[in-house]
């Protein structure tokens, strides 16, 4: 156990504001391994202050020179790669295989993704007689939550400091160790002093004074829709910038033509990755009437395989959630085919992989987010009842398509009223855009889509 202690303002750790401090435990084992400061409105002012003061300089900083920057910020994860992933381990509790090979990994390629793009995007464009700039919005509070911990900063740090903002990061209070591990990164890849502020504490208090804190320009927030809405309110008062990765539901259609084996057991290792606790995760499983029954033993014959594989759930409290929403599964009237709601060990916040059948989609496991190993399998009578279904949610941030024939499954996809569908098993891409439809959220991260967020066009006319 380490008390760490700090925040990193204006380049350097300096002692947090106040006395409180917030516990990390590794959920693996409920072990507290180690304390951060519980920063306070002052530390957010600090931060604020320092990103506002280093704004100009780094704004007016070549985009060429702001994606060496950023390439060295790249070279400095890629050699820390091993011990972010042992940090991620420790307080997510993610198996440390899935730890080197995501979260230690994703953030590499995105972070590289960004020096790229940097160097090559057009920030100066003509249009009949005008010529556009596009300036950065200024500075960015990033608030982000702990299932993918250094992924969700990644993906609004680097394009932030590619289009020149400068930008303050408060983290979730479960996964803070990893957030303190990239400030020092940062900080070796030679950012500027201010460019980017690390400040640790709790949501309502921290994570509200930063939100409303009058010297930031834009609300990044990854989250649950809850928090977004209350973010949302705060950003709408000052008419300040907001972006919003909400929660998710997302669908998994396997049409009739498709390769059940493969699209079942893909789905279930979807699920079931980082304990399923994935914004993104397919977490209802769509099979027509004919193959249902086929793919439902399926389906259950891949999540017993999980068994000790599958990592515990973040903290006693998620714990408790999704083991009430397996209670509310069977209440309701779905059929276990796999896991349940008891705890599979003594020790650790751990959830059996789960499976339901029979869901129908009035159930709530079949509407709300779960964010726990559960997935639920449901029949549709046809394409038409199968779009209606797959649509049926407030939510839409993610969904795959499975057809024998790839132009058949992209119609099908088309029609979705989401903002990704992986057609046959298609491989995540950092550069394509990620964000929701619907109260999914608001704007798009990663790629070229994600650096617009952090610009803003002034148009000269001659
Ligand atoms: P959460 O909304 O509880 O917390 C997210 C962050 O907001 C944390 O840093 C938290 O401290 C902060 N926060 C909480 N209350 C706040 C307040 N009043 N003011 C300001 N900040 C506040 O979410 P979580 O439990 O950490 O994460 C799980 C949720 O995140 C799920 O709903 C999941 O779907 C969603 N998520 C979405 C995406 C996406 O890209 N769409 C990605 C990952 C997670």
């Amino acid at each position: 156990m380490k008390a760490y202690d700090g925040m990193y303002i204006g380049g350097a750790w300096r002692p947090a504001a106040g006395q409180d401090v917030i516990e990390v435990v590794n959920p693996a084992d409920e072990q507290v391994i180690g304390t951060v400061p519980a920063g306070t409105a002052e530390d957010v002012d600090t931060a604020v202050r320092a990103a506002r003061a280093a704004l100009p300089e780094w704004a007016a900083t070549p985009p060429a020179e702001r994606a060496a920057r950023l390439a060295a910020l790249r070279d400095v994860l890629v050699a820390r790669a091993d011990e972010i992933a042992e940090t991620v381990t420790a307080e997510l509790g993610a198996p440390l295989k899935f730890s080197q090979a995501v979260h230690a990994a994703v953030p590499i390629a995105v972070a590289g993704s960004y020096a790229e793009l940097a160097a090559t995007y057009a920030f100066e464009e003509k249009t009949g007689n005008s010529v556009v700039h596009h300036e950065p919005v200024g500075v960015v509070a990033a608030i982000t939550p702990w299932n993918y911990p250094l992924h969700q900063i990644v993906a609004k740090v680097a394009p932030a400091l590619a289009a020149g903002c400068t930008i303050v990061v408060k983290p979730a209070e479960d996964t803070p160790l990893v957030a303190r591990l990239f400030a020092d990164a940062v900080h070796e890849a030679g950012i500027p002093a201010g460019v980017f502020n690390l400040v640790t504490g709790l949501g309502p208090v921290t994570g509200q004074a930063l939100a409303e804190h009058p010297g930031v320009d834009l609300v990044s927030f990854t989250g649950s829709t809850a928090v977004g809405r209350h973010i949302a309110a705060i950003a709408a008062g000052q008419v300040k910038k907001v972006a919003l990765e909400l929660g998710g539901k997302s669908a998994n259609v396997i049409l009739p033509t498709a390769d059940l084996a493969k699209a079942v057991n893909v789905g279930v290792a979807n699920v079931m990755s980082n304990s399923g606790q994935t914004c993104s995760a397919w977490t209802r499983m769509l099979v027509h009437r004919d193959r249902y029954d086929e793919a439902v033993g399926l389906a259950a014959g891949a999540a017993a395989k999980y068994g000790e594989r599958i990592g515990p759930v973040v903290n006693a409290k998620q714990q408790a959630r999704v083991r009430g929403y397996i209670e509310k599964g069977v209440a309701e009237g779905a059929r276990l085919v796999a896991g349940g709601p008891e705890a599979p060990r003594e020790k650790g916040y751990f959830v059996s992989p789960t499976v339901f059948a029979d869901v129908t989609e009035d159930m709530t496991i079949a509407q709300e987010e779960i964010f726990g190993p559960v997935l639920s399998i449901l029949r549709y009578d046809d394409e038409e009842d199968a779009l209606r279904i797959a649509n049926g949610t407030v939510y839409g941030l993610a969904g795959a398509v499975w057809a024998g024939d790839e132009a058949e499954a992209v119609a099908f996809a088309r029609r979705m009223e989401t903002g990704q569908v992986d057609i046959n098993g298609g491989r995540f891409n950092p550069l394509a855009p990620f964000g929701g439809y619907k109260q999914s959220g608001v704007g798009r991260e990663l790629g070229v889509h994600g650096l617009a967020e952090y610009l803003q066009t002034k148009s000269l006319q001659f």
